[in-house]
């Protein structure tokens, strides 16, 4: 029986038996134990499935991950121990040196920095495109090794709406994968599979965990790509990988698991980002109250950037889901029930009158971080964008007096009240 979203945040993913714990155990254990070492060696040949070593799977981890895989409507997830890492690995599980990708030139400064200069370093090229791109200008930025294009649904802290259909429909085209970071828009307000999207990565730290409690971050599968289709760009999933003696993942485990078994098998055994199982326990019950949390954060979102919108000291406002907004309309198609809590303005003043409004807050705290049950502002110009030259921010659509606000759960005319009193000490 297909559940809807709300009914797979609170029960997705873990389905006690007769008298086991009905809340998800935490399973605090760095190995397991095997009775014969035959039984180990078919899970170290990838001929069973099972548990061996934490650095690689948990069961915890497992089922917070099928979770998400339910709400995001995938075949297969893994949790990392951060959104920088699900990053990462998307990518890096398809493209290795002499290896192109495509972005959105909008995304997270996170990950904008990880594909120009580390993945760069790494051998592999990123050629950014503007996310209002026309079809030619993204066909072009395609080479012969192009093996993904990364996009976000709605760009932290840009606020821009990605056209995943459009970027679906360019990808396929040149016989590669979209992947998603859905982390602003979760899958309770937009769910990129059914747009065409083949994987999604999310930072968990943000919505989904909810509560700043902790770092993390998942990949979801759509099952959808058809890797063996397109088995010259894809060596990795569909020739022998020598270090599981010559097992070829897109054969074994079909489109539906290939890709994440991939991921596992090699990129977590090698580099270990794996995410703790008490932090998975944390997200798990973050998830649980994901779809009613989501709903406020929009709601207090709209209600503050309605009030931006008519005040005197603010120079412009950005939300998805204001009428005036450029990406309205995008946001009605992609995002019907409501955007995310994240609101971007310009305070009238420019640097100096963003950074003294930001210091007159009283209810939202200055905080490198967003999508909190706590309310939380930013500067990203003198924080967390502080290393980009104006070049590389204006193309990530960041201007100097621009305030990244985070609307919490909180009530809507506190957070108007707080912000009214900084806007007028100016
Ligand atoms: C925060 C964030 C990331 C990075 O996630 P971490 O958990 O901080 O590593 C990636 N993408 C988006 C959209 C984010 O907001």
């Amino acid at each position: 029986m297909t559940q809807r979203i709300e009914t797979i945040c609170v029960q997705g993913g873990y389905t006690p038996g007769n008298g086991e714990p009905r809340q998800i155990p935490i399973i605090q254990s760095t190995t397991f134990k095997y009775d014969t070492a035959e039984q180990m060696a078919a899970l170290f040949n990838l001929e069973a499935s099972g548990y061996f070593y934490t650095r690689l799977q948990n069961p915890t981890n497992d089922y917070v991950a099928a979770k998400i895989a339910q709400l995001e409507g995938g075949t297969a997830a893994m949790l990392t121990s951060s959104g920088q890492a699900a990053s990462f690995f998307s990518v890096f599980n398809l493209a290795g040196a002499g290896d192109h990708i495509v972005a959105v030139s909008t995304i997270y400064g996170g990950t904008f920095n990880l594909f120009a200069h580390t993945l760069k370093r790494m051998g592999i090229e990123t050629t950014f495109i503007k996310p209002t791109a026309t079809d030619e200008e993204i066909a072009s930025a395609f080479r012969p090794n192009t093996k993904c294009v990364f996009g976000e649904t709605i760009a932290n802290p840009a606020l821009i709406v990605l056209d995943i259909e459009r970027f679906a429909k360019a990808a396929h085209a040149h016989g590669v994968p979209l992947i998603v970071d859905n982390t602003f828009a979760t899958p309770v307000n937009c769910r990129p599979f059914e747009w065409g999207a083949d994987i999604i990565v999310h930072s968990t730290t943000k919505y989904m965990d909810g509560h700043g409690a902790g770092v993390g971050g998942c990949i979801v599968d759509s099952g959808k790509f058809d890797w063996l289709a397109h088995a010259d760009k894809f060596p990795g999933l569909c020739t022998p990988d020598e270090s599981y003696h010559g097992l070829v993942y897109a054969e074994r485990f079909g489109k539906e698991g290939a890709y994440i078994t991939k991921a596992t098998a090699q990129l977590m055994r090698d580099f270990g980002a794996i995410q703790s199982p008490q932090n998975a326990y944390l997200l798990n019950l973050g998830l649980e109250s994901l779809h009613l949390r989501v709903e406020r954060h929009c709601r207090n979102a709209l209600e503050v950037a309605r009030f931006l919108e008519q005040h005197p000291n603010v120079a412009w406002v950005r939300y998805p889901g204001l009428a005036s907004d450029p990406y309205h309309e995008l946001a009605c198609k992609y995002l019907p029930n409501g955007t995310c809590g994240v609101v971007s303005f310009g305070v009238r003043g420019g640097r100096p009158a963003a950074e003294a409004f930001q210091r007159a807050l009283k209810v939202a705290a200055i905080e490198t971080h967003v999508a909190d049950a706590r309310t939380c502002c930013l500067h990203p110009a003198s924080t967390t964008h502080r290393q980009m030259n104006d070049e590389e921010l204006k193309a990530c659509g960041i201007a100097p007096e621009l305030v990244r606000y985070s609307c919490g759960i909180e009530n809507a005319a506190d957070l108007i009240a707080d912000i009214d009193q900084a806007l007028n000490a100016l």
